[in-house]
């Protein structure tokens, strides 16, 4: 990887972690509890409760990437990043363009599971 390489994927990540940012506090916003409305009947109240049970969802997995990305951020510099931790090949930069996070390439997370 090369310095100007490194630089789009500090840009990249600095990008995805603001809009991560701005869609966990917008989530969390969204988690309050279900107010008691008497006036929905119970089949409205169960719209509600999966519309809020796929906002935790949401809230958690993005949660959940924000961490993953702020950690590679701080980790950027240092050699290993671009590594697979598997194969400790060099993991495609089209790979780290959309996924700036990723810690194996595409052969060992399918091998993997992941
Ligand atoms: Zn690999």
């Amino acid at each position: 990887m090369n310095p100007q390489e490194k630089q789009l994927l500090k840009q990249i990540m600095k990008e995805s972690i603001a809009t991560l940012t701005q869609e966990v506090a917008t989530l969390q916003k969204g988690l309050k509890p279900i107010k008691k409305d008497c006036s929905l009947d119970s089949i409205d109240h169960k719209m509600l409760k999966q519309a809020q049970d796929i906002n935790i969802q949401r809230y958690e997995v993005a949660k959940k990437r924000l961490n993953r990305l702020q950690v590679t951020y701080t980790h950027i510099d240092t050699k290993t990043y671009g590594i697979c931790q598997e194969c400790e090949e060099a993991i495609p930069f089209e790979r780290l363009k959309l996924m700036p996070e990723s810690k194996y390439c595409v052969a060992c997370m399918n091998e993997l599971g992941l």
